[in-house]
């Protein structure tokens, strides 16, 4: 794996681990929200079971002969009782106390008889109710107190969130945008790195023209196409000639030299559509889209003296009969060389044609 990729997968990672925790986060966030809103909830019914229970209290103490129904100290107690919130620790003490301030009211009460008139019965409750009454709102209190602790827990929880999910979805972006960036940095490398491989493919590693393989792909290509266009096709075999003798004289360093001095010099002589490529050794082929024999050898002759040290070569030419395919122009092209070749060398043959064009030998 390559730096580049290595570290888009560790950005990647790091995107996917920001929307993770920042998905926790918004859950853990509602489900406070939730509890804030059961909770205050409960602080309304509280607070209105808070306001019975006083109503409770003050019939019961007042009114000892016509006990209203279910006003019994237990009764009380258990109203008592359901004044709580899910924490039950949550206003114990003072729950407890609000159970004493019953059982006093209660036993205050029991110490009444019908003889007594309404006037002493309010008096002598005042004090017992009046300790009821203050235990209540001291439980009332600290349950409210209570409740208020957990909404400002969850406010500031929810802050905190808002905080921490506005930062996630900041570094989540920046994280997006470079992994972004790289994304299309190591594309613009592939493709750079595909185009290299695609040239080191088809192109010849010492004189830098086409390969053979390029050439194999290409010249079916050029032929499908000159036969929609109604062109002549014509292939050139070129062998410089007894360039063993000159490897052997000036070295193959020298030699290669020569092959890519000569290919290079070739190949800036041609028009953008024609092919120049190395058909192996010190044998090029040319390709040339709509052009006949004779241009073809007038072009050879101009590519002559671009050949370094005075070096000569031999040419074969064949146009492209009808229905011809690349392999059957080639061979005859091969065989055109080949009679240049037994002719005495630095000339071209064209395929299938008597008249040849001879120039002087030039040895070097
Ligand atoms: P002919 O005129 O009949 O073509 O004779 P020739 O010596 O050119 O042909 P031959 O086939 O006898 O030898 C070809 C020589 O080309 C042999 C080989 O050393 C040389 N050669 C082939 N490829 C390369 C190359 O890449 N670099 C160098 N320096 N020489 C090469
Ligand atoms: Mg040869
Ligand atoms: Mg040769």
């Amino acid at each position: 794996m390559t730096h580049e990729a290595r570290r888009q997968v560790w950005l990647g990672a790091g995107c996917f681990t920001l929307m993770l925790c920042a998905m926790l986060i918004a859950l853990q966030a509602l489900t406070e929200l939730r509890a804030q809103h059961r909770q205050l909830a409960r602080g309304q019914a509280l607070a209105d079971r808070a306001l019975g229970l006083q109503q409770q209290l003050t019939a019961f103490a007042l009114h000892p002969l016509d006990l209203p129904s279910g006003s019994t100290p237990e009764a009380l107690k258990q109203s008592a009782a359901a004044i709580a919130l899910d924490d039950p620790a949550i206003g114990a003490a003072e729950r407890r106390r609000l159970d004493a301030a019953i059982d006093a009211v209660a036993a205050a009460r029991g110490r009444l008889t019908a003889t007594v008139p309404g006037s002493e019965v309010k008096m002598l409750m005042r004090l017992p109710l009046d300790e009821a009454g203050q235990a209540l709102r001291e439980l009332v209190r600290a349950q409210t107190e209570a409740l208020q602790r957990q909404r400002d827990a969850a406010d500031e929880f929810s802050a905190f969130a808002r905080h921490l999910l506005i930062g996630a979805a900041l570094l989540t972006v920046v994280l997006g945008l470079l992994l972004a960036v790289l994304g299309w940095r190591s594309m613009r490398a592939n493709r750079r790195m595909m185009g290299e491989l695609d040239q080191l493919a088809h192109e010849d590693g010492l004189t830098g023209v086409l390969n053979r393989r390029a050439l194999d792909e290409r010249l079916p290509v050029e032929i499908a196409r000159a036969e929609r266009l109604g062109h002549a096709l014509t292939a050139v075999m070129i062998d410089i000639d007894y360039f063993k003798r000159f490897n052997d004289r000036r070295g193959h360093g020298a030699g290669d030299e020569l092959l890519r001095g000569a290919a290079q010099a070739w190949r800036r002589q041609l028009r953008p559509t024609d092919l120049l490529a190395r058909y192996g050794g010190e044998e090029f082929t040319l390709v040339l889209s709509a052009c006949d024999a004779d241009q073809a050898l007038q072009l050879i002759e101009r590519l002559r003296p671009l050949v370094p040290e005075h070096q000569t070569f031999s040419a074969g030419v064949a146009t492209r009969l009808a229905q011809e395919d690349a392999a059957e122009l080639l061979r005859r092209a091969d065989a055109a060389l080949l009679q240049a070749k037994r002719g005495g060398r630095n000339r071209s043959v064209v395929a299938g044609v008597e008249a040849q064009m001879a120039l002087p030998l030039r040895i070097a």
